[in-house]
């Protein structure tokens, strides 16, 4: 057989002992976990060995299959296993000294509760009786034991719940032990019992799977080995994927570890932590823990979490409503209860986020009075708490300027420009029970009490004991997330910080009961349906529906979009349609006006009839006539938009779709036209059936409107320069653009320049003055973008119109494309919709042709983007690349696009 470079290449990465084989810029070939893991290796973080099996493998898994992958790894695991066992002074698999290790994975990106992991693998009837010789604790190496199989079953073996009703099969079995004995807490099982349970849960394998439970511990690695690369391609893994654009081909790593135990009783324990407040963004170290317990513990909600810092614990008992006496006995902080290992934690978290830079999340284990290290990473957060956090770790002089533009996540400031509570209507709400808040925000929604049912209003709060992964999909719809069990740390909180979704948490006081669909607060019965409201930011539960009031750019998001502006070179404007709009995108930075559709003015009720009266007026003096009746409303509109803009310059689109789309087509309306218009209603349907066309999209609109009904372009030529004139007046500056929509010909465009211009000289004859404007096109017909330098000879400015340009250099209807692009999407034809996200490769080509061609011959051409892409991050990033002078997008993008711009200014420094 040939060698290929392939065969020879290394699979598996191996860390501990302070070395590593692999660093932190190795996550996509070793994952986040497992970068992470060697890094903390490197620089003297106590990390229990292990290795990594690459990304790679999985995607090979995926092509050649099981038997093939695990033939190709074989001697480099078993290599790194021996080298865990040097390093642990114990052998995986023997009876007296043996060496259990977890299977965890870990994509490049952090996929919270996406993968699932084992712990102890490498136990059996044999095994155990050594782990507990071994350790002189009999109990801990049951409790393993049944935790083993318990996680094996669920995540290799797939002892799922059979229905959403039901409880996991093997929490069935301990829920039943625990009522037989009359006792509460996993930790109250004697040894008896824990013995019971793993005889119980072998039964249970059996009889679900009809297999026995795989007694070898190497036959156990390699099905947990495959069950993680499975899980990359698990329902849940896609929808997580899909949701935030990650691409299948990355793949999952799987990290194979050493275990250290957090369940060997009162001096063990394990915890979550966080450098940084992940809610809010304050600067405290903070986290929840739990006494003899493992892994998973903390995150399952399964018991009360208590907190890792004295500050944490005293913030939580006024919140929890827990007296003094009862926190410091019942309840007590890390810090207080094991100072060693506290002030051990605090230095190393320390040392993390100064290293890394960014805020950190981490887990650990304390076994046996001894702190490990599990995991690091940038820890997810909140808009509001991303926002802070950036701006507070520069005034520390933690990062520069440019890393705090860097660190925002553009698209994640759409949490903050989205309504809050009103605070009159707070004020009057009926507060029900209070949780804590693990995720800031307003929400109202309709009660469901299960993730898939979350779609059946169309405002939902979902209601759980708890959330576990199954439920993602639910809980991104839902408005609002509510659980009764769970701390700060749990899979509800993490997760809806991530989606910046609003999330109260571990609300003891709610009752809920999955089978009647009922949740019982105090005695008072909600059903299914009816409203409530979550204040994610106090943790407040609040009966029926509460208002919500616009939010404001203000504290340290002011701050941060001022830091924008002064690395951002590429300008940012809106679309606005309305003076209200208008006035929403400057108090968002706007620094102009991209596009105003005009035709958006002419559906308002008033209008509309005036409209459809100059559309069916077979003469041109009948279309005159109205249009003489929109003139004043128009100048009204454009008065307005350019008062609220204060000078800054407005782009106004002359009157782009076809006319068809104004015309009634109900037969009751069309009867009141006819009737109107004095004319037969059988005139006003023929009328209406003329102007029905084949392909409306590639039809009679754009300039071909204003160039077989010059009419329409003198009439709005004259109300744009008109209304700039009567505010000339006022003492108000402004600034019109005016812009030819749909140009292919420079013909067409000299057509329009020439009525445009003569209209508005007639105005200023008329007036005896004059306003300073501009006419420019759209370049939105891929023959403009390829004949471009002749265009420019005539026209002021170039907006690249890239929806319809999308459109056209596809070929696809824009309102056509729901029928294919989702398949298309699915199948990978496409990865992205290109609707949505700029087609750079082909799209792109054309907007960098027209704008060098277009600027060849008028080197200072003004150029810009409007449509939908114009707020998108990679869209503005490539906006910039290309040279252009401004990118238009809605009001509430506004921000967003500053920040992207930025953040493209600096990389191209960079
Ligand atoms: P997730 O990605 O869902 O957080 P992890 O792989 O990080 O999954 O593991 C789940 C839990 O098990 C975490 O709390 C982690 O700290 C713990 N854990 C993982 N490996 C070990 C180990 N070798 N020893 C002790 N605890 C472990
Ligand atoms: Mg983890
Ligand atoms: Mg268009």
């Amino acid at each position: 057989m040939m060698e290929t470079a392939q065969e020879v290449k290394t699979r598996v990465y191996k860390f501990g002992n302070k070395t590593a084989d692999g660093n932190s810029t190795m996550k996509n070939l070793l994952g986040g976990k497992g970068a992470n893991l060697a890094e903390m290796g490197l620089i003297g973080i106590p990390v229990p060995p292990g290795f990594t099996i690459t990304t790679d493998v999985c995607t090979e898994y995926n092509q050649l299959g099981q038997d093939a992958v695990i033939a190709m790894i074989t001697q480099e695991v078993e290599d790194a296993i021996e080298n865990i066992e040097q390093i642990m002074g114990s052998k995986f698999g023997d009876k007296e000294n043996p060496l259990l290790v977890s299977v965890r994975s870990g994509a490049r990106v952090s996929m919270p509760g996406m993968m699932d992991t084992v712990l102890n693998l490498g136990l059996n009837d044999d095994v155990v009786i050594g782990l507990a010789e071994k350790s002189g604790n009999e109990r801990f190496a049951w409790d393993s034991y049944r935790r083993f199989i318990q996680m094996y079953g669920d995540v290799v073996l797939g002892m799922k719940p059979e229905s959403k009703e039901d409880i996991d099969p093997f929490e069935e079995i301990m829920e039943a032990l625990k009522h037989k004995r009359n006792i509460e807490l996993d930790t109250e099982f004697t040894i008896q019992d824990l013995k019971d349970l793993v005889y119980d849960f072998k039964e249970a394998v059996k009889k679900r799977t009809g297999h026995n439970f795989p007694t070898n511990p190497w036959d156990q690695l390699w099905g947990a080995v495959v069950a993680v690369f499975n899980s990359w391609n698990s329902d849940r893994a896609i929808y997580y994927r899909k949701m935030n654009g990650y691409p299948g081909e990355w793949g999952t790593a799987v990290n194979v570890q050493a275990m250290v135990y957090g369940n060997m009783g009162l001096n063990s324990g394990t915890g979550v932590c966080f450098t940084r407040d992940a809610g809010t963004g304050e600067n405290v170290f903070n986290g929840e823990y739990l006494i003899n317990a493992q892994g998973e513990d903390v995150v399952a909600g399964t018991r009360t979490p208590q907190q890792i810092t004295k500050l944490g614990s005293l913030r939580w008992a006024e919140l929890a409503k827990v007296e003094e006496e009862d926190r410091a006995e019942n309840y007590p902080s890390l810090e207080e209860l094991m100072p060693t290992i506290y002030n051990e934690l605090n230095e190393y978290q320390k040392k993390l986020e100064l290293h890394y830079r960014d805020m950190q999340d981490m887990e650990f284990t304390m076994q046996d009075g001894k702190l490990w290290i599990l995991q690091t990473r940038n820890g997810k957060r909140t808009g509001a708490a991303m926002v802070k956090i950036a701006m507070d770790s520069l005034k520390e002089g933690l990062i520069s300027e440019k890393e705090a533009l860097l660190q925002i996540e553009p698209s994640k400031l759409d949490e903050l420009l989205h309504p809050v509570f009103d605070a009159k209507a707070l004020k009057r709400a009926n507060v029900i029970a209070q949780g804590l808040p693990a995720s800031p925000g307003a929400a109202t929604g309709k009660i469901v009490f299960f993730a898939d049912e979350a779609d059946h209003y169309k405002s939902s709060i979902l209601v759980r004991i708890e959330t576990s992964p199954e439920d993602l999909e639910g809980m991104n719809i839902a408005k609002g997330i509510l659980t009764a069990r769970g701390g700060m740390t749990s899979h509800a909180a993490v997760v809806a910080r991530g989606m910046g979704k609003c999330c109260v948490s571990g609300a003891g006081a709610l009752k809920i009961d999955y089978k009647k669909r009922t949740l019982t607060v105090d005695g008072v019965v909600y059903q299914e349906g009816d409203w409530i409201s979550l204040n994610g930011s106090t943790g407040n539960i609040i009966e029926g529906k509460v208002a919500t009031s616009e939010p404001e750019l203000s504290g340290e998001f002011a701050e941060l979009m001022e830091l924008s502006d002064k690395y951002a070179t590429m300008q940012v404007r809106t679309n606005a349609d309305s003076p209200k709009d208008a006035k929403v995108a400057v108090k968002f930075g706007a620094q102009g006006i991209g596009l105003t559709r005009t035709e958006h003015m002419f559906f308002e009720v008033d209008r509309i009839k005036a409209m459809r009266e100059m559309i069916l007026a077979d003469t041109l003096k009948g279309r005159k006539e109205a249009l003489n009746e929109l003139l004043p409303m128009q100048r009204e509109d454009f008065e307005g938009i350019f008062e609220a803009m204060e000078g800054l310059p407005v782009t106004v689109r002359l009157l782009d779709p076809p006319l068809h789309e104004f015309v009634p087509h109900q037969l009751e309306t069309q009867r009141s036209l006819a009737e109107d218009m004095h004319i037969s209603l059988e005139a006003v349907k023929i009328k209406v059936a003329e102007l029905e066309e084949f392909n409306p999209m590639l039809g009679h609109r754009g300039c071909r409107l204003g160039i077989t009904y010059p009419e329409i372009t003198e009439m709005q030529a004259r109300a744009i320069i008109e209304a700039a004139l009567n505010l000339k007046e006022k003492g108000i500056e402004a600034k019109p653009e005016i812009m030819v929509p749909l140009i292919g010909t420079i013909a067409e465009f000299e057509h329009q320049e020439a009525v445009i211009r003569a209209t508005a000289n007639k105005v200023f004859e008329e007036r005896n003055d004059t306003v300073e404007y501009l006419v420019g096109t759209m370049i939105e017909i891929p023959r403009a973008a390829i004949t471009a330098n002749l265009i420019a000879e005539k026209a002021d400015f170039f907006s690249f119109g890239t929806n319809d340009l999308t459109q056209m250099t596809f070929g696809y209807s824009r309102d056509d494309a729901g029928k294919f692009l989702p398949t298309y999407i699915e199948k990978g034809i496409l990865k992205v919709d290109p609707f949505e996200v700029l087609d750079q490769e082909g799209v792109g080509q054309l907007v960098q042709i027209g704008t060098s061609k277009g600027r060849s011959v008028k080197s200072k051409l003004k150029v810009g983007i409007c449509g939908e892409h114009g707020g998108d991050p990679s869209s503005v990033e490539f906006c910039y690349n290309t040279g252009m002078n401004y990118v238009s997008c809605s009001p509430y993008r506004v921000p967003i696009a500053r920040i992207a711009s930025a953040q493209a200014a600096i990389k191209a420094q960079q």
